[in-house]
């Protein structure tokens, strides 16, 4: 029988993304001699990143001073900014772009294609990267993270060892740095068991569904950067519209829907569809062609919903820490930064021998006195003042511009987003309304099944599901009548199919890894799992 491994680095890194990446590159400088590790869950560097992306270059001219000298790949620096409001058939442009929303200096980049390239870098710099080993567990001993297990390979669906079957390994570290993106879930098993979240806000998510088009008609287009608010979204809803114009004609395009919404049948990838109708929307992808499609939450709860994100034996780093700035919609500077600011960390513990709370507190202090916590403080109150729709969040929002962030009070709190859901009858005032089908004309508008194909995604169909639903008898007995089975709805990669049976069908080499169904399932018994490694989307320009 195969037996299992055990490899021993001084820090492993879980999660190629920029953050994990960027602790990586800073440590190996700081540190010539530690030994790193980075896992990675995708079959490669960038095969599971994605992103908007318009990137303040803040965090990487401060990491590496001549990224641009180096080659990194831009599509353009922004040299127009839209923000507009629409309606289900007009357009009215803000005559002023809000600061936050402001881009000038800022640069358009595919956030995928960004991040294979700064792989390769890091690789470079002699960083050994282990991509497709996904972490499934984590070493806890006396009260510490002593490293990660990863996932076994080769097991079937029944749970049953198959010819190729290979355990997981141990890889024993002094400091884990847990950099997994959007909800992480080593993230999610830590901040439970060790309570990292005690006295925070709720975390709470947007998901944002996106497409690369190839338009001929926008070569031309230079640099343009369009925000979208209000259609096809309603005022009890938040989130948004945006356009960014790549290079060579590319467009990328998508809506993001503020996973604390009322109505248990929103589902946010029709939702995008159907922005993607609006008159203005349409001229600007006339005559193109999908290319690709993806999907991730983003955590949007700020400064108060961050965890505690020290502990004996690591630190977390970037998305999984929730250091995104939801106002300017922008956080791979703040990965960058922060990665940055875990080496540091990691490297002065290293050099005293201690990895304690106390030791790695002091990624918390370095945090707080940089421009990481600036930014943060003064938007510490966005997302939570939507909580009473748009109109009132907008009002809030403007006074707390005004006064750094604070509005009415230092600190306003807000629900988990599953909880705000209502039961169908409720939301629709017990008169529900029969299903529409949806129809796509597959030229601009697509059905989820369409876009997954756009998206690269491959799991090998023979393993265990990693959708992992605790309670299936509440999916029958309950939310077929209290929610009307919302992740069938929720889910952008038809994932969750409820059949005439009455029974829930889990299409789980669909899934794009976006975490909105672990998120959002309002009974909360949906735990999204890592798969075997190397499974999951293959983006390409996302
Ligand atoms: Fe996202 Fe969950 Fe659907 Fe996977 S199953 S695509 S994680 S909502």
């Amino acid at each position: 029988m195969a037996e299992r491994e055990t490899l021993e680095v001084d820090v492993l890194i879980v999660g190629g993304g920029p953050s994990g990446l960027a602790a990586a590159y800073h440590l190996r400088s700081l540190n010539p001699d530690a030994s790193i590790a980075v896992l990675e869950k995708g079959k490669e560097i960038g095969a599971h990143i994605i992103s908007g992306a318009v990137m303040d270059p803040r965090g990487i001219n401060e990491l590496m001073p001549d990224w641009k000298e180096k080659g990194a790949p831009v599509e353009r620096p922004v040299r127009e900014d839209h923000v507009t409001y629409l309606t289900s058939n007009r357009k009215f442009d803000l005559p002023i772009i809000p600061p936050p929303l402001k881009n000038h200096g800022n640069y358009i980049i595919s956030l995928n294609k960004f991040i294979r390239w700064f792989g390769e870098q890091v690789e470079k710099n002699g960083v050994d990267i282990f991509a497709g080993f996904s972490g499934a567990d984590l070493l806890i001993e006396d009260g510490a993270v002593a490293g990660v297990r990863t996932g076994d390979k080769g097991i079937d669906k029944h749970g049953n060892k198959k010819g190729n079957y290979e355990p997981g390994i141990d890889i024993r570290a002094k400091i884990t740095i847990l950099a997994e993106g959007s909800r992480g879930s080593l993230t999610k098993q830590l901040v439970q068991k060790f309570k990292l979240d005690a006295g925070r806000n709720p975390q709470v998510y947007t998901v944002g569904v996106k497409e690369i088009w190839d338009v001929p008609s926008q070569k031309g287009v230079d640099g343009r950067v369009i925000h979208t608010m209000g259609w096809p979204l309603t005022t009890e809803e938040f989130g948004g519209g945006f356009i960014y114009n790549m290079a060579d004609g590319r467009v990328s395009i998508g809506l993001v829907v503020g996973l604390d919404y009322l109505d248990p049948r929103l589902d946010p990838h029709k939702r995008f569809q159907e922005f993607k109708t609006h008159p203005y929307i349409r001229t600007i992808l006339e005559g193109g062609t999908l290319y690709s499609y993806g999907a991730k939450t983003i955590p949007e709860g700020g400064y108060w919903a961050q965890p505690q994100y020290y502990f004996n034996g690591g630190m977390i780093i970037g998305d999984s820490g929730g250091f995104l700035n939801a106002m300017r919609l922008k956080g791979i500077h703040l990965s960058f930064k922060t990665g940055m600011l875990a080496a540091q960390a990691a490297s002065e513990a290293l050099a005293a021998d201690d990895f304690s709370e106390a030791r790695l507190k002091r990624f918390h202090d370095l945090v707080e006195s940089s421009w990481v916590k600036e930014e943060l403080w003064r938007v510490r109150n966005f997302h939570q003042a939507f909580e009473h729709g748009f109109l009132s969040g907008m009002i809030h929002t403007s006074l707390q511009m005004a006064t750094g962030g604070r509005g009415l009070r230092n600190r306003y709190t807000n629900h988990p987003g599953h909880a705000r859901m209502r039961k169908v009858l409720e939301y629709y005032n017990g008169a529900v309304p029969a299903p529409v089908e949806a129809a796509f004309d597959r030229k601009l508008t697509f059905d989820k099944l369409t876009d997954v194909y756009n998206s690269g995604t491959d799991h090998d169909e023979d393993q265990p599901c990693h959708l992992v639903v605790l309670e299936p008898d509440i999916c029958t007995n309950r939310c077929t009548k209290e929610f009307g089975n919302p992740c069938q709805h929720f889910c952008p990669a038809a994932v969750y199919e409820w059949t005439d049976a009455n029974r829930l069908q889990i299409n789980a080499s669909n899934c794009v890894h976006c975490k909105t169904c672990d998120i959002m399932d309002p009974y909360q018994i949906i735990n999204w799992v890592t798969p075997e490694g190397g499974g999951g989307p293959g983006y390409e320009m996302l």
